[in-house]
């Protein structure tokens, strides 16, 4: 079969289709294979109910626990990928993420890269992806090369009073990098209008900087670039030999198509570029596509999440709330010399989605009506850093349906940052007894099926023996295959993924372009 492409990307979220965007200027022929279709622009994208209670947008998979127990994933397939409906927290690991770092429970190994490489590849996503932010404020970020390319998003009211209250008690409270076009000097001009169903929902506007306003669209423009929607990724062939890619089989409108380029790079998340190569196995590869060190689906981490819900004592009335953030506790504290890691804020609780959250009807009564919690919740995220463990890990069934292995890592750092910010409630305006789980943020309450910060399956190392991918997101056993997405993470620090993703998109767009002889706009190097 002739080659038709130089490129074939499967998967157009954060890392494939941020690489499409950086690859679309060379005149490459480039095919983009999405499985999903472009997300409909319609009312509901803003209505708790459908988005948060009946799951619009969430996938139809059904994915199993180690003990065969069926789930659905929370897991949206769209042109643009989980960052059609994400929060848009935009940070960049810390520095001391890229090297060895000691936890409570074990290691999180070093990265193959340093921040130093990454540095560039961060402040240009920056820049791509339109980030808020202020930089100086908090304490643990890393040395960057430019400031943000916008300011950062204002804080409401009450959230401004919280930053005040945590500053006075000796914290250091920051505004958050945020991915939002908002324009709060020329408010009519602006494309976001800072609405209060952002973090979890889709842009009705499309004023998130996610991966199809900002990585495939503008990738199109280029006539060298072509879009497959509804283009399952099924297997991918080799030679014989085992060495190279031959051609990517598809499923599409009912019918198996087969597509062929010269480099291949899978970027369908995490537990889905780890079901492709697995589900590519051969004569030559009998345990999975590039799977001879068998490490292909493991290590899979996705942060161990705690979305909850503190009760002001004043009404909350801010509708963008994702402003604020506390990294004071990210590498320990005094008691606690491990990694604690990030707190944020997220969206707003809305009386809608609270239907059918259990925790929350059986544990206010009677102090509080479930009514009043929407107006009174003010609502954190906390990200602790869950270790890569061998054995949580994607494999597949017999059916070749994904299954999901996990235990916690961590716990204890969890749960002691779970209680730092409980013990903090007093001081910052808040019934102090009052920290409730917000199932509905998550929008399911089996965590395993939480998979919005999946990663590291597919991880990236200079030992072929240990890794599946060396240094530039290159299959360690064939030649011309690649995955650029947030499976390469050997750990995944406890701040949200996908700035980094974004950035080691560009990073390896870079490294690709020279394999191919071209250079970032089109001219031959
Ligand atoms: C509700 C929510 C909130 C979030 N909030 C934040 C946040 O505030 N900040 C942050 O940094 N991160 C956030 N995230 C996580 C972030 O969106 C992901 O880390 C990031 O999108 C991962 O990028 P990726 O390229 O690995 O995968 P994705 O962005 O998921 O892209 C994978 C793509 O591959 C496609 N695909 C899968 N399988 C196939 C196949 N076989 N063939 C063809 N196509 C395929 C999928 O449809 C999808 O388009 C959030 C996620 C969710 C769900
Ligand atoms: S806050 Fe802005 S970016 Fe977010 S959904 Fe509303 S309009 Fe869109």
């Amino acid at each position: 079969m002739t080659s038709s492409y130089d490129v074939v990307i499967v998967g157009t979220g954060a890392g494939g289709g941020t690489l499409a965007r950086h690859l679309a200027p060379s005149g490459k022929r480039i095919l983009l294979l999405e499985r999903g279709g472009w997300l409909p622009r319609e009312p509901q994208n803003w209505s708790a109910t459908d988005v948060f209670v009946d799951n619009r947008y969430i996938s139809p998979d059904t994915w199993y626990d180690q003990q065969g127990k069926a789930f659905q994933p929370q897991i949206h397939y769209f042109v643009g990928g989980a960052t059609k409906l994400y929060g848009a927290a935009l940070y960049r690991l810390r520095r001391e993420d890229f090297g060895e770092l000691r936890h409570h429970d074990g290691v999180s190994p070093a990265w193959p890269v340093g921040y130093d490489d990454m540095e560039p590849y961060y402040t240009w996503a920056e820049q791509q992806y339109q980030v808020h932010g202020a930089r100086g404020e908090d304490p643990t970020e890393p040395p960057a090369s430019a400031p943000y390319p916008f300011p950062a998003v204002s804080h409401e009211p009450r959230i401004q009073q919280l930053a005040d209250d945590l500053a006075a008690a000796g914290h250091h409270p920051f505004h958050a990098p945020c991915g939002v076009m908002l324009d709060e000097a020329d408010p009519p001009d602006s494309a976001c209008i800072r609405c209060s169903t952002c973090d979890g929902f889709p842009c009705l506007v499309r004023a998130k900087a996610d991966a199809e306003v900002l990585g495939v669209r503008p990738a199109l423009e280029h006539p060298n670039v072509t879009l497959l929607t509804g283009a399952r990724a099924v297997r991918l062939a080799t030679d014989d030999a085992g060495t190279a890619v031959t051609g990517v089989e598809v499923e599409r409108d009912g019918e198996r198509e087969r597509y062929a380029a010269d480099l291949y790079v899978v970027s369908c998340g995490a537990a889905n570029s780890a079901k492709l190569l697995l589900a590519s196995a051969s004569d030559k590869h009998p345990n999975g596509l590039a799977n001879g060190s068998d490490q292909v689906g493991r290590n899979y981490m996705f942060h161990n999440s705690q979305a909850v819900l503190a009760l002001s004592k004043e009404p909350n009335p801010t509708v963008f709330q994702k402003t604020l953030g506390v990294n004071d506790f990210y590498f320990g504290t005094d008691g606690f010399e491990y990694p604690m890691g990030n707190i944020q804020m997220i969206g707003k609780s809305q009386a809608d989605m609270f239907k059918g959250e259990k925790p929350l009807e059986t544990k206010l009564a009677p102090d509080f009506l479930l009514r009043d919690v929407a107006t009174h919740a003010v609502d954190f995220w906390l990200s602790t850093e869950d270790l890569p463990v061998p054995d949580n890990r994607v494999t597949l069934d017999r059916d070749g349906n994904v299954r999901l292995s996990y235990s916690a890592s961590n716990a204890t750092a969890a749960k002691r940052l779970y209680h730092q910010l409980k013990s903090m409630l007093g001081r910052l305006g808040m019934h102090p007894d009052h920290l409730i789980p917000r199932h509905a943020y998550l929008k399911t309450d089996i965590p395993v099926a939480g998979v919005a910060h999946q990663a590291g399956t597919c991880r990236f190392g200079t030992d072929p023996a240990t890794s599946v991918l060396n240094a530039d997101c290159r299959a360690h056993e064939v030649d011309n295959l690649y995955v650029v997405d947030t499976s390469c993470f050997p750990s995944i620090g406890a701040v949200n993924p996908a700035l980094t993703a974004m950035a080691n998109a560009l990073r390896v767009g870079d490294h690709l372009l020279e394999r191919l002889g071209a250079s970032r706009n089109g001219a031959g190097s």
